[in-house]
């Protein structure tokens, strides 16, 4: 089989005036960025403001294996069977980072004949979000440390400060650095720190944002720092919060371009699941539900991160009301779940697969706690038998839930139309009852032990020394009562990357709390998950070449 971007460069691509006009999208309501990408424009929200919304299904998987198990894959493939049965749906997916994509797992933008294009772009520059946002925050922070090097007039504590450089790049040599060395006119020498631009708040703020003015209200009320008295400090005292939403102006716009048949997808925003919030952006989801009557949308990583976010920070804040989650499982993945080595998935393993569907069935039954119903979807790779097969089936048949053998990789939308019948099935004959898990107004210790408890299954949660201490300065200062958003590791339902399957009679430990205020969540570190990652030995980078005509080669 040809790769994922050779398969994308033979892809018959429409102008993307005739992806806009599949939409009823008119000129004026969409700026073109070259000949297959767009962005749409404000007066497409208001000519759609009373259009009821469509469904909206949301794409999520159990936990991982390093690869990535293929959400936005399916997610992909579910659209374009959509519409070889006869309906109307569009995607609502997140831009690719630049870490991953010269990192393990190379790049975002779907698999074999279930992707978005143009891919070369998707996965690089595409319209420059990304940059856009990396700009904003860094303008913070040069006006942070300017501030305190023109007199200092906040009284910033240089020790306290709390909103970070940021990088699209995985460079684990940036993650704690000195800065403002050398003479008076260099600053002030201090630690920082650089994290990746997924996981900064501007990410989170211009995902969760509805418009430029909660745009700006937000940023001007991010917590950068606290003054040497202890005293909270703002992005509004510091200044510059109007220049930043000039450089976000249009990165605030949702990107539209098209997928391998042709179908629209929306791509916008892109924070990482482990480290932030997982999703892409509301104002993408909103207008994607009142130009379909189906909207597919992934969360990041397994649901125990990026689905629980999902609902409880996206939904909740954005009044979403989810119809169907489609959970994606691999039998590579459960087996690897299962203890099988990476080297070895390939081979069949019933035995590691019974053992490691556990983990399966363990995100089954949190999915049923957010009351949405839930289809299977197994994302069929070469190497799966029919004994591996009927063991998933078997399972889900116990569970009462459907499942679904796609074949989207190889085939595209005509494979994953069993998919798409049981998913629109599903939505037919069940009243969703969404709601999210915890009431944001319990105390974070508690809305932590409901999310340990009920998605993780840990007996209990452990703060440190420093979490207590974070915790009460965030209680003081009345930043109580707001979601909370985990970061932790994607590999296991625990803190623990090692622990697999479904671990038991362990405590999840947060060491650290932040407070997001202009995203309106309290961040919990657990583990060592770290908010800027590093690249493996052999980088995905060094396969990727460019040739003298400008072709790419060599992105995955
Ligand atoms: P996720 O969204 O869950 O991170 P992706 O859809 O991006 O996963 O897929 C991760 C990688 O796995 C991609 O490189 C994709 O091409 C590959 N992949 C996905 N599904 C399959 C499959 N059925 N067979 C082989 N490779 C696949
Ligand atoms: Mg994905």
């Amino acid at each position: 089989m040809l790769s994922d971007i050779e398969i994308a460069k033979q892809a018959k691509m429409l102008k993307i005036s005739e992806i806009a006009k599949k939409l009823g999208i008119t000129e004026e309501e969409y700026e073109p960025y070259g000949h297959y990408k767009a962005k749409l424009s404000e007066s497409l929200y208001e000519k759609t403001k009373d259009k009821p919304d469509g469904k909206l299904i949301l794409v999520t998987a159990i936990n991982p294996t390093p690869a990535g198990e293929g959400k936005t894959t399916i997610s992909v493939g579910l659209h374009e069977a959509m519409h070889v049965i006869g309906k109307n749906s569009i995607l609502a997916l997140r831009e690719p980072s630049l870490g991953p994509v010269f990192g393990i797992k190379g790049g975002a933008a779907g698999g074999g004949y279930a992707q978005v294009v143009p891919m070369e772009d998707i996965n690089l520059h595409f319209t420059g979000d990304m940059h856009a946002i990396t700009a904003a925050n860094n303008l913070l922070c040069a006006l942070i440390d300017n501030s305190m090097q023109q007199g200092n007039p906040l009284h910033i504590d240089q020790r306290r400060i709390m909103f970070k450089r940021c990088l699209d790049m995985n460079d684990r040599a940036l993650r704690d650095i000195i800065i403002g060395l050398g003479s008076k006119v260099n600053g002030i020498p201090r630690e920082d720190s650089f994290q990746i631009t997924v996981a900064s708040e501007i990410m989170a703020i211009l995902c969760l944002a509805a418009d430029l003015e909660d745009l700006k209200k937000r940023i001007e009320r991010i917590l950068v720092a606290y003054t040497t008295d202890g005293k909270p400090v703002f992005a509004k005292d510091i200044g510059g919060c109007g220049a930043m939403v000039a450089l976000l102006k249009d990165a605030l716009k949702p990107n539209l371009v098209q997928t391998l048949e042709n179908n629209p997808a929306l791509i916008h925003g892109g924070p990482f699941a482990n480290i932030a919030h997982g999703c892409n952006s509301v104002r993408a989801t909103k207008l994607a539900l009142k130009l379909a009557d189906y909207t597919i949308t992934e969360a990041g990583f397994g649901s125990d991160l990026g689905a629980e976010k999902f609902f409880d920070i996206k939904c909740r804040f954005a009044g979403l009301k989810p119809s169907c989650v489609v959970l994606v499982a691999t039998i590579r993945a459960l087996k690897y779940n299962g203890g099988v080595a990476r080297a070895d998935l390939t081979a069949e393993n019933v035995p590691a697969l019974e053992k490691g569907i556990v983990n399966l069935r363990t995100h089954i039954e949190n999915m049923k706690k957010f009351g949405v119903p839930v289809v299977v979807a197994i994302n069929r790779f070469a190497s799966d038998t029919e004994a591996e097969i009927e063991v998933i089936k078997k399972t889900c048949a116990e569970m009462g839930v459907e499942v679904s053998l796609a074949e989207i990789f190889a085939n595209g939308g005509k494979g994953g139309t069993d998919l798409a019948e049981k998913v629109v099935a599903t939505i037919e004959n069940n009243e969703s009852n969404f709601k999210p898990l915890y009431d944001e107004k319990l105390p974070i210790k508690e809305k932590l032990g409901i999310i340990a408890k009920e998605i993780y299954r840990a007996d209990g949660v452990i703060f440190t020394a420093q979490a207590e201490k974070a915790l009460k300065e965030i209680n003081e200062l009345g930043y109580d009562k707001i979601p909370v958003c985990v970061a932790k590791t994607q590999y296991s339902l625990s803190d623990d990357p090692t622990k697999l399957g479904k671990p038991e009679g362990f405590e999840i430990t947060v060491r650290d709390l932040r407070v997001s205020a202009g995203a309106g969540f309290v961040v919990a570190y657990t583990g060592d998950i770290m908010t800027m990652p590093g690249l493996p030995k052999v980088p995905a980078a060094n396969n990727i070449d460019c040739d003298n005509k400008g072709n790419i080669y060599g992105l995955f």
